[in-house]
């Protein structure tokens, strides 16, 4: 079994409304966006969110112009930034690609389902219901109704998705939001909270984590950790500006 973690571009936004409530408010930082690829000890190979729409490349602003939300959150991308580049740099043809999980169905983690026509594409059944109701309808019908089918990953806290892969479920920044812990034969156990622990500040607890459920959040956290701790894992955090220059990125591996 062996990881990687594939760059997708960056986000500007203000840290303490968007990610940190609480801490650093007003102020500006610029976070990266990536995806996982998981090659399994049975053959699977699989994607972990599928970042931003190439939409992206060109107009920065593509998700929230016209919005509330217009120009707080524009998108850097290039077309290496697209997943078939990325895998292509590894030497991994897109269409060997035969599952994709996603961790939640906001627009920085779904963008790319639509490249990965062949595979099984997985996501909690009361994540895709509330989003179906409640989610900027450019995202819906451009990112995540671009799939034609859904599997609905196991209605359980945790679930071993392939050998070693287990999906952790980690509501309260979204509904329905799952992490993953990936045990590696060298590296050991990596867990990836994505935007249940999306910085530094919200693992030590200087900040809540933003989403709509605060209650949820903290337990996300607290069994994110408790987990951490059992499988003494590496935390590799979904918009951490800090940590990700200090993480190896595709085309090197995690083994
Ligand atoms: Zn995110």
């Amino acid at each position: 079994m062996r990881l990687a973690l594939l760059p997708g571009g960056s986000v500007y936004l203000d840290k303490g409304r968007v990610v940190t409530p609480g801490v650093d408010v007003g102020v500006r930082v610029h976070v990266p966006v990536w995806s996982a690829l998981i090659e399994s000890d049975d053959g699977r190979r699989i994607i972990f969110d599928t970042g931003m729409h190439p939409d992206h490349i060109v107009h920065p602003d593509a998700t929230y112009e016209g919005t509330k939300s217009a120009g707080l959150m524009p998108a850097v991308m290039t077309y290496n930034d697209l997943l078939p580049n990325r895998l292509q740099q590894m030497g991994v043809a897109t269409n060997s690609i035969d599952t994709v999980i996603l961790s939640h169905l906001h627009w920085d983690h779904c963008g790319q389902t639509h490249l990965f026509p062949q595979a099984t594409v997985y996501v909690r059944q009361d994540c895709l219901d509330t989003w179906s109701r409640e989610v900027n309808p450019r995202v819906g019908k451009r990112d995540f109704f671009a799939a034609d089918t859904y599997q609905f990953l196991p209605d359980a806290e945790t679930a071993e998705i392939a050998p070693g892969v287990i999906v952790v479920h980690t509501p309260g920044h979204a509904v329905g939001h799952v992490s993953l812990i990936v045990t590696l034969p060298e590296t050991g156990a990596v867990l990836l909270p994505v935007d249940a622990l999306p910085m530094r500040e919200c693992m030590d607890g200087t900040s809540h984590g933003a989403g709509p459920d605060q209650a949820a959040w903290k337990a996300s956290r607290a069994h994110l950790l408790r987990l951490a701790g059992e499988h003494d894992a590496t935390f590799f955090l979904s918009h951490d500006p800090n940590q990700w220059p200090r993480l190896r990125r595709a085309p090197h591996w995690y083994t």
